[in-house]
């Protein structure tokens, strides 16, 4: 043994499980031969603890920006870089070789839901974002876009607008920053008729957990020109499995654009509008949570009503005319209702959230809600908590009560917006609390975690989350004596025999690190000692 290699510690690096310095520095060294030593950086604990955690323009890879355990908990090894397909299946037979775990981000700005880091400690950080991030084709003829996974919504739309394609249109989420791919592959939404990401892609190119590659629906078929047309291609459809999931490393997705849009409203309460604004000391001298009568006064002060309905008609103007009458005559039964178009409101001083919502509705990337991440204080965190529910004022409202009676318990203003879906309601709440403050991170994470459980009693599940809670929810989805999570577990284990893809990603833990400890456990019995049953 070399005076070097001797000289390797255990404690200088974030090891992954079942994996000693020695073999991690071997890994390493294999792997900075595939993709260059400039795009693999080694984290060790002193790298991770500067001074500043940065922000959404400047994401930290290898840990969560908004950590509601401590800053540590979900922590990489290294983080990697690759710049081709090729690199990645590499990267992966290495990751078999070693045991090393790999975690694949796009652009790792999963707000709210962990951001870019892994949920295994010690994983390496896959930035498939930092350099495959080409749109690598534009089909004008059909509507569609081939794209790696760095494409951000910004980029996509640019592209759009400098070459020639202005007549499509892409669909955005809240937030403009974020990976068109990833968002697709985590199953994130947006607001035009467009907005179930998923739903709209169409081909993707995969490196599955021993390094093969593989190509989906029409894409299997070499030559085809259909890839981006005709989603299932022939036999089983298997891109469902690769969606929050740990089975493979998208590198190529395609994309349906928007031609010919239609109608896709939010319904916001008051805050969320009013934190777009400001800071909650802008309204108030309350420590509290706020009163009915307080939040009334906040939604006269913006001009805005309690709840705020967002939505735009497109098509022909005397089509858009039609509509309007129906949904006018419709809406203005409910007392109390009135409506504004964005024309005929001043934007100055200020544009207001209308302005704002007017362009996501248009598809055009912004990040205006970052905003109400500092509600309480200056550079705010957010845990995000996602239900799903049918369609229904009755829903909502039990929902929105469920939510809130959890919030006042725990010191939190109630945030959030109902997303109307093709048959569903996402209802999107947004805890933001103080990352600074153990108290206020420990009642945040302590909030989500009984909601959870509170959700699963009342039939409701999330449809995304945190790293922090992608154990609990896995087990209240657990209809059957947990058959679904077995089945994920038998994929898993026949695709991924070594265990390196993303372990625990959505609660799938690989057979080797199973039941060993990893699972992250409720802190304490939820208030009547179990979850929902099977
Ligand atoms: P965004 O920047 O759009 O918010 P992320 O890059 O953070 O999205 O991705 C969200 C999640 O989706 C990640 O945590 C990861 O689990 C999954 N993911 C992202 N990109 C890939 C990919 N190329 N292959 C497989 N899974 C991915």
């Amino acid at each position: 043994m070399s005076p070097a290699q001797e000289s390797i510690k255990d404690a200088d690096f974030i090891l992954p499980p079942d994996v000693d310095a020695k073999s991690f520095v071997a890994a390493m060294d294999e792997m900075r031969k595939v993709v260059g030593s400039e795009n693999l950086e080694i984290i060790t604990a002193a790298k991770m603890m500067p001074d500043s955690d940065g922000h959404y323009f400047n994401l930290p890879r290898e840990h969560d920006l908004f950590y509601c355990l401590e800053k540590d908990t979900f922590l990489a090894s290294a983080v990697i870089v690759p710049g081709s397909v090729e690199d990645v299946s590499a990267i992966v037979k290495l990751a078999n070789k070693y045991l090393v775990p790999l975690w694949p981000i796009s652009r790792g700005r999963n707000l709210g839901y962990g951001g870019a880091a892994p949920r295994l400690r010690g994983s390496v950080v896959l930035d498939m974002g930092g350099r495959m991030n080409k749109v690598l084709n534009i089909d004008d003829e059909h509507a569609t876009a081939l794209l790696e996974p760095g494409v951000s919504y910004f980029s996509l739309y640019g592209y759009l607008q400098n070459n020639g394609h202005k007549h499509l249109w892409i669909d955005s989420p809240d937030l403009g920053g974020g990976s068109v791919v990833g968002n697709a592959l985590d199953r994130g939404a947006g607001y035009t008729p467009y907005g179930e990401h998923f739903s709209m892609h169409c081909g993707m190119e995969v490196v599955l957990p021993n390094g093969e590659i593989i190509r989906t629906g029409m894409g299997s078929l070499p030559e085809n020109n259909t890839w981006q047309l005709f989603q299932y291609g022939y036999g089983p459809y298997p891109d469902g499995i690769f969606s929050q999931s740990n089975f493979g490393i998208v590198t190529k997705l395609g994309i349906w654009l928007m031609p010919d849009p239609g109608n896709a409203p939010t319904i916001r309460n008051t805050l969320i509008d009013a934190a777009v604004y400001a800071q909650k000391a802008e309204y108030s001298l309350s420590k509290e949570v706020l009163t009915e009568t307080e939040v009334d006064e906040i939604a006269k002060k913006i001009g805005v009503g309690r709840w705020n309905i967002y939505g735009a008609l497109y098509g022909p103007e005397p089509m858009r005319k039609l509509q309007w009458e129906v949904i006018r005559s419709t809406l203005m039964t409910v007392p109390g209702a009135s409506f504004q178009f964005a024309a005929d409101v001043e934007k100055e001083p200020k544009a207001k959230v209308l302005h704002m919502r007017e362009e996501t509705l248009k598809g055009i990337p912004n990040t205006y809600e970052l905003g109400w991440l500092d509600w309480t204080c200056k550079n705010g965190s957010l845990l995000g908590f996602s239900p799903i529910s049918p369609v229904t004022g009755a829903d909502a409202s039990r929902q929105y009560e469920m939510v809130k009676r959890r919030f006042h318990e725990f010191g939190f203003d109630y945030i959030g917006t109902f997303v109307v879906g093709w048959r569903e309601l996402h209802h999107i709440v947004c805890l933001t609390f103080d990352k600074t403050d153990p108290d206020s991170r420990r009642r945040a994470h302590r909030c989500i975690e009984l909601l959870i459980d509170d959700a699963a009693k009342l039939g409701y599940g999330e449809y995304r989350t945190h790293t922090a809670f992608m154990d609990q929810i896995a087990s209240v989805y657990n209809w059957n004596n947990n058959s679904t999570l077995r089945f994920n577990e038998t994929l898993k284990d026949a695709l991924d025999p070594n265990g390196i893809l993303a372990p625990g990603k959505s609660g799938i833990w690989p057979k080797r690190l199973r039941n060993r400890g990893f699972e992250i456990q409720r802190s304490s019995p939820t208030s009547d000692g179990a979850s929902s049953k099977p």
